[in-house]
């Protein structure tokens, strides 16, 4: 079955030696009197439930995954509806949501930490309460208070969970080509018809209704993505009390087999004429259902982080054991037949990747939850801005970057293991095959790619992408009296350098040939990526200097291992950026020079 044991100790190192949160959060009134104490223990509870309730089922959800019935109805592998009845019960639903209805109004900081706990524990387990969280979210920014009223206190309390119904057969990442219908039925409310496919949490037996949110267009609405509404459609209808009544017209059709996340239902979801209500503006519906999808964004980067932890866990608890030929330098463990293979030096690259990989994604998600939390409360209207375009810019960057690296990690885990990896036994070729959709949904890492350089930095003249150098800058600045900081700053500096340069010069092709940002976009994504994990290793090693002081062999092994693995960042991960700049620099020609017939 595995491990997972929670890692409070980096978790507290990220939350309250790198990001100050406690005086941050300070900063904003509502939290004003949120002691890192508070914070410490959510986070201590929640780790228990995580690897003591969740991670149990990780790979019974693997196994059994969900069993679609005759009559529509989904049932989720054994232990799912129990771990969420107690999760319910404890009110971790309510974690960071308004007390007006029901909830703990905890910063989203602290629900994005236990997300990444429950992921590890297990991925297809947590998208169910993650998907009503993001739910949550978009009806607070866009519902009418009838609509707030009815929906948003069942779905704190988690007695009812939500869905995103975006995709159709023939559109996924072009939503302006969606045909799901929506009639004015003239009292308020509106009749939907249509098929959405994959989607998530779309039916299973956790929870006494499921509140679907659906884009559709009415049928005057103009064309593309500018006709789409979004909907609140119930799978069953609130009586007057608020509680589940008649049967709405939206059922489950089917639901996918699929290579990983088995325990999440992936289902087609037929509306016909089912009655619906209009969230946000009519036409509006995307930029509403935008409010969701950022926070899915972070979700999924969060999923990634939650996988990539475990996976490390597991491989470098293996490298400990596992017995296999002697260290080149001579035997290491003398009564032994062999060395463990974490003598090794290849073995070390595959852990130390994993360890910087999922360090940095743990650090840049943390500060990118916690920019929401002054994007959305902080009194200062310039830092409410600010931290809204940092989060802007960076959101697909932890879509894409972590979710990519995350895939890598766990790959690597698996490699740790050898042959071993690969049989189903040790579970770590679970995290792979789990690991691997998040790369897809929540718009591909081509999309992100996209949205970054075409969106977030070539279509508002680099703005925000200054405002991020300028962090990067005035850090430099505050280390140039620290020597023992040039190999982190020189590089970081020199990096930041190159990303002015190329920006400018993919920005001057793309006006003269638009596939130029196309052909440059992942490469680019990349190169991004590593300019805020070198950022966040670079202010982690100068924490981690500061507390060894010059006992470097005989400090805290914490921050010996910090500093070891910042080192190793820059050192052997970074470099890739060499190519990645090369690679942007080469351009659409070769992309584009063959007509499709000459593939
Ligand atoms: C397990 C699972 C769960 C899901 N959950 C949900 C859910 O809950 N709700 C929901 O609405 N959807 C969900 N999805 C759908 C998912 O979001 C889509 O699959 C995804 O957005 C991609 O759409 P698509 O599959 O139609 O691929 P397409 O849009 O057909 O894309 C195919 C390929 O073309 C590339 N491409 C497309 N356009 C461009 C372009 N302009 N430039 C460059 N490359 C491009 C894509 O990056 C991709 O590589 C889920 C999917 C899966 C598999």
């Amino acid at each position: 079955m595995g491990q997972y044991t929670p890692p409070m100790r980096d978790m507290q190192f990220v939350l309250f030696e790198l990001l100050d949160v406690e005086q941050m959060i300070k900063a904003i009134p509502k939290y004003a009197d949120l002691g890192a104490d508070t914070i410490d223990s959510v986070i201590e509870e929640a780790g228990k439930f995580a690897s003591q309730v969740i991670f149990p089922l990780n790979q019974v959800g693997d196994r059994e995954g969900c069993t679609y019935h005759a009559d529509g109805s989904v049932t989720t592998p054994t232990g799912f509806k129990d771990a969420y009845k107690q999760y319910v019960e404890v009110g971790w639903p309510a974690l960071s949501s308004d007390p007006a209805f029901g909830g703990q109004g905890l910063p989203e900081l602290v629900n994005s930490v236990v997300m990444e706990m429950l992921n590890s524990g297990s991925q297809a387990w947590a998208m169910y309460p993650g998907l009503s969280h993001g739910a949550y979210t978009a009806l607070m920014a866009h519902g009418t208070p009838g609509l707030k009223k009815t929906y948003l206190p069942k779905l704190v309390s988690g007695e009812w969970t939500a869905t995103m119904c975006l995709t159709e057969a023939h559109c996924g990442t072009d939503l302006g080509l969606l045909r799901t219908r929506a009639e004015d039925n003239g009292d308020g409310s509106f009749a939907l018809t249509g098929t959405k496919i994959f989607i998530s949490a779309g039916e299973h037996d956790m929870a006494g209704n499921i509140v679907h949110l659906v884009l559709a267009r009415l049928p005057d609405a103009p064309g593309g993505t500018k006709g789409i509404s979004m909907f609140i459609v119930p799978k069953y209808l609130p009586d007057a009390d608020g509680n589940p009544g008649q049967r709405n017209g939206v059922s489950c059709g089917s639901i996918e087999e699929k290579m990983g996340i088995h325990g999440n239902a992936t289902c087609v979801i037929n509306l016909d004429d089912a009655t619906g209500w209009l969230v946000g503006e009519l036409n509006r519906g995307l930029p509403a259902m935008f409010v969701m999808m950022n926070g899915a964004r972070l979700g999924v980067g969060m999923q990634s982080l939650g996988l990539a932890e475990v996976a490390y866990q597991n491989s470098l608890a293996y490298a400990k054991d596992r017995l296999q030929m002697r260290s080149l330098t001579g035997k290491k463990a003398l009564y032994k037949p062999a060395d463990p293979i974490i003598v090794h030096p290849d073995v070390r690259r595959m852990l130390l990747t994993q360890k910087a990989y999922v360090e940095a994604a743990r650090a840049f998600t943390y500060w990118t939850a916690l920019h929401i939390d002054i994007e959305h409360n902080h009194p200062d209207e310039q830092i409410r801005k600010d931290a809204a375009d940092l989060v802007a810019l960076l959101t697909p960057v932890v879509k894409g970057f972590i979710t990519d690296n995350g895939y890598e990690a766990t790959t690597l885990a698996m490699q740790v293991f050898g042959g071993h990896g690969y049989i189903r036994e040790n579970g770590v070729e679970q995290y792979v095959r789990d690991a691997r959709i998040n790369m897809i949904y929540e718009g591909t890492n081509t999309v992100q790619a996209l949205d970054l350089l075409g969106r977030k930095v070539l279509g508002d003249m680099g703005k925000k992408l200054i405002k991020f150098g300028t962090l990067i800058t005035d850090f430099i600045k505050q280390q140039a009296d620290q020597p023992t900081m040039k190999e982190f700053t020189d590089p970081l500096g020199a990096l930041l350098g190159e990303v002015q340069k190329l920006t400018m010069e993919i920005g001057q092709k793309a006006m003269k040939n638009p596939d130029e940002a196309g052909a440059a976009a992942t490469p680019y994504l990349r190169i991004i990526g590593h300019l805020v994990f070198a950022y966040f290793w670079a202010r982690m090693a100068r924490i981690a200097l500061d507390k060894i002081g010059d006992k470097q062999d005989s400090g805290d092994a914490f921050y010996v291992s910090k500093l070891a693995t910042a080192r190793f960042y820059y050192a052997k991960l970074l470099p890739e950026t060499q190519f990645r700049v090369s690679a942007a620099r080469a351009g659409a020609d070769t992309l584009m020079a063959l007509d499709a017939g000459q593939f």
